[in-house]
């Protein structure tokens, strides 16, 4: 195992088995060796700078049914809501105050967000805060629409392949989605210019370890400027509700393989990882992650982007988060920095 960890550090291409073979076999002590090589990798390109992402949740109306998603348009528990152009200004100036320079758009797929509006918003963002990144994450569109976003000012985009292998994303949506369509998406974005992320849940039901190695092969063909993952936690709420989360083991030892496959990339600890852990998102910090994305979203609305049972922080004030993060990144020697935070080219 050992030869292997070593063998990815040193940028050498494993093999489809050989990856397997490193995740199914893993241990306490390989993961250990693993993410002392992650940070290592980490450090050269990112010190111990852990950058910020202010995340705003502007709607979780969704045309789309995931089987494992707390917001699929089938659950009518779900409490609908959106935010409209001020209430995002809003979040944007409470962010920017605290330091954010990055702000994350995500939601699911809702048709109230066409062009025109999106335009508007992000055209907006862009003229009011002209230093700072503006990410989306709202699911696949056209390439036109994509294109249009950016040129109206988006630099970044989050799209999730969450899952590399097409029987398994069978298993995971309904047949109006496919895995094609979502890499395509994926393709496009890169191809217009978006800093790109893409990323995958550990532990979502009937996944393997071939998926997983799966996943990582993708992930290195692809080469995305970012890439999320986070244990897959069940929504009483879905069909998948009965299936077990992920765990938070195998989560940092996915985070430490990606930092090893793609050093320099943007990584984050993500809320999902915190919400199974405590110490979750410090722990990924420390398995090679080096983004924590806050959230943002008006406390009136945070309890209803419900993803997944018992998610964190939906109770707390912008400023809340912030201070709270700060105090958890310092106490494992880590820093957060005011800053765009770009992808570093190799
Ligand atoms: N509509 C957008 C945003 C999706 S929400 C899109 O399609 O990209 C962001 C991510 O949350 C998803 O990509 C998925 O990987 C994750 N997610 C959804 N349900 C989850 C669950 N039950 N457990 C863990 N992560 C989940």
């Amino acid at each position: 195992m050992i030869e292997l960890i070593d063998r990815l550090s040193d940028n050498e291409i494993l093999t489809k088995e050989e990856l397997i073979r490193l995740i199914d076999n893993r241990s306490a002590e390989t993961a250990e060796y693993l993410f002392e090589r992650a940070r290592r990798a980490r450090h050269k390109f990112y010190d111990n700078k852990v950058y910020i992402r202010g995340l705003i949740e502007l709607t979780n109306y969704c045309k789309n049914d995931c089987f494992y998603c707390g917001i699929r348009k089938s659950n009518t528990a779900a409490d609908r809501y959106r935010l409209d152009k001020e209430q995002i200004l809003e979040c944007c100036r409470t962010g920017y105050s605290l330091g954010f320079r990055t702000f994350v758009l995500q939601g699911g797929e809702d048709g109230y967000y066409n062009d025109t509006v999106l335009i508007d918003i992000i055209s907006s963002i862009r003229a009011l805060y002209p230093d700072c990144a503006i990410t989306l994450s709202l699911g696949e569109r056209s390439y036109d629409s994509y294109l249009a976003y950016f040129r109206a000012g988006a630099d970044r985009y989050l799209l999730r392949h969450e899952t590399a292998n097409p029987e398994h994303y069978k298993r995971l949506h309904p047949p109006s989605l496919s895995l094609k369509n979502r890499k395509r998406c994926l393709y496009n974005l890169k191809e217009i210019g978006y800093q790109v992320g893409t990323g995958f849940m550990v532990g979502s039901p009937y996944q393997t370890g071939e998926h997983l190695a799966e996943d990582l092969l993708f992930i290195r063909e692809l080469q995305p400027q970012m890439v999320g993952i986070g244990p897959y936690i069940p929504h009483k709420d879905t069909p998948f509700a009965h299936h077990k989360a992920g765990t938070l083991e195998l989560t940092l030892f996915m985070v430490g393989l990606l930092r090893l496959i793609l050093p320099n990339a943007l990584i984050p600890a993500t809320t999902a990882l915190g919400t199974i852990d405590p110490k979750g998102r410090e722990l990924g910090i420390l398995a090679g992650a080096n983004v924590v994305m806050p959230n943002l979203s008006p406390v009136s609305v945070r309890n209803k982007y419900s993803l997944y049972d018992n998610k964190i922080c939906t109770g707390d004030e912008a400023a809340e988060c912030r201070v709270c993060l700060e105090k958890r990144i310092n106490s494992i020697g880590y820093r957060i920095v005011v800053d765009r935070g770009d992808f570093i080219e190799k």
